[in-house]
């Protein structure tokens, strides 16, 4: 059969999804320049299909510009169209970032840190995911036999990271049923995120080549645990050294890193609305499941918002490797939306000067609110409509972004929402199953 290689350019929007068009490999200079044509309402497709309310109705056209760096090119080996993806900017016709390109808006969140504070981030997203084309067995938990059962899976997975240019690191049977989790080494800035969106595509690829499906819906079954995406984070200076350690600091985190956390943590209600944005992420973000409830910052906790996360070794092994990770995200997020949103609190703290948080090291549940708010701590919103609700309320993380961005992104939510009325529970989390 014939075929024309095609490079699929994509974005990865606001529903988490990557959106886009294909366009023929023979045509990559041309396209650099001119794009791709690209609706503004394309934007409030929620993850169910159906169009949140607009503000652009059926007006307007965009480009989308396809960065030939963060091209990731995979051929299974198997006879399959090989996958060649694209990350793109979506840029208007005059040529400027879209106020709603989520690309644009994380390089944008980035040169805001490096102009508050001189500094770049190093980081990577850690994913859990679900197959669900097989049966998962009990007894499977981080055990051998769960790894042996999709040993295929895991070690195609592992190549087409590494044939993709990322770093794959570990692949493992998680706690949950028939749950895996892949981690990547740390890439720089924007690359980050576009390792996360990569990643999940290649799961996705690499599932669907081998007869399987991955979900990385946040949560499948609400007795059993979610599928996390932890953010991990540490600081470089201008001259490319680790800045996030410091052996005298609390915890061991120098001054700018005890501040962007404090940044993150003080508008950690809001942040939950563009890291952990579907309908069912508030049923993960409760204690103990592992993943965060509370605004807190954990030394080594896997219950905190915020966890400083081990590393041991020497002086130099410690300045490097030290990092800390974000816990309450899901793969219902943009990973370029949710990192932008966090390295926007963390350049808020850094401006503003805050103190490093106190770390938590007790079970935060337990506590009676009225202790908890003298901390300074306070519950995860429970739900979508309260974490739209507290990003809707504070003016500062609104005022992070482009001007029209909140108003785009609650109507997408509130869209999102809309298309799950009267679904029952079980109904609602089949749905994001489904879609994720
Ligand atoms: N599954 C947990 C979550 O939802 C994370 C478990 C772990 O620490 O790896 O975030
Ligand atoms: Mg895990």
């Amino acid at each position: 059969m014939i075929r024309e290689p095609l490079i699929f350019a994509a974005t990865a929007d606001f529903c988490g999804k990557m959106k886009g068009k294909a366009f023929p490999a023979a045509q990559l200079d041309k396209r650099v320049v001119s794009g791709i044509g690209w609706t503004p309402t394309n934007v409030q497709i929620t993850c169910f299909d159906a169009i949140a309310e607009s503000p652009f109705g059926a007006l307007g056209d965009l480009a989308i510009i396809p960065d030939p760096g963060s091209e990731a090119v995979v051929d299974f080996g198997d006879g399959s169209v090989p996958e060649r993806i694209m990350l793109s900017d979506i840029r208007t016709l005059e040529g400027e970032p879209w106020g709603c390109c989520t690309r644009s808006i994380l390089k944008a969140a980035l040169a805001r840190l490096k102009a508050v504070s001189g500094l770049t981030l190093k980081g990577a997203f850690e994913h859990e995911f679900q197959l669900v084309g097989s049966r998962g067995e009990t007894g499977w938990a981080y055990a051998l036999a769960g790894f042996r059962a999709q040993a295929a899976f895991c070690e195609t997975t592992m190549a087409a990271l590494k044939v993709a240019g990322l770093k794959p690191d570990t692949i493992m049977k998680e706690y949950g049923d028939n749950q895996y989790e892949v981690t990547i080494g740390p890439e720089d800035g924007l690359k980050i995120a576009d390792a996360a969106a990569v990643l999940r595509e290649l799961v996705r690829a690499t599932a669907l080549r081998l007869g399987d499906r991955a979900t990385f819906t946040p949560i499948r079954d609400p007795k059993g645990v979610g599928n996390g995406v932890h953010i991990h984070m540490s600081l470089l200076d201008a001259s490319g050294h680790p800045v996030t350690w410091d052996a005298e600091g609390p915890s061991g985190m120098s001054r700018l890193t005890g501040s962007f956390i404090a940044g993150i943590l003080r508008h950690a209600p809001a942040l939950v609305a563009l890291t952990a944005p579907s309908a069912i992420s508030g049923i993960r973000l409760t204690p103990h499941r592992w993943s965060a409830a509370f605004n807190n910052l954990g030394f080594r906790d896997r219950e905190a918002t915020v966890r400083i996360c081990p590393v041991a070794g020497d002086v130099a092994a410690m300045a490097k490797g030290y990092n800390f990770e974000y816990r309450a995200a899901d793969a219902a997020a943009s990973p370029h939306l949710a990192l932008a949103a966090l390295v926007h609190a963390g350049a808020q703290g850094i401006e503003e000067e805050l103190p490093p948080p106190e770390v938590t090291a007790e079970d935060l549940s337990l506590l009676d609110p009225s202790v908890l708010a003298a901390r300074g701590l306070q519950r995860l919103p429970a739900d979508l409509p309260a974490a739209l609700e507290a990003f809707a309320a504070d003016p500062v993380a609104r005022g992070w972004f482009p001007m029209e961005f909140a108003e785009v992104y609650l109507a997408h939510k509130k869209g999102e929402l809309a298309a799950l009325l009267g679904k029952s529970p079980d109904e609602i989390l089949a749905a994001y199953c489904s879609v994720y």
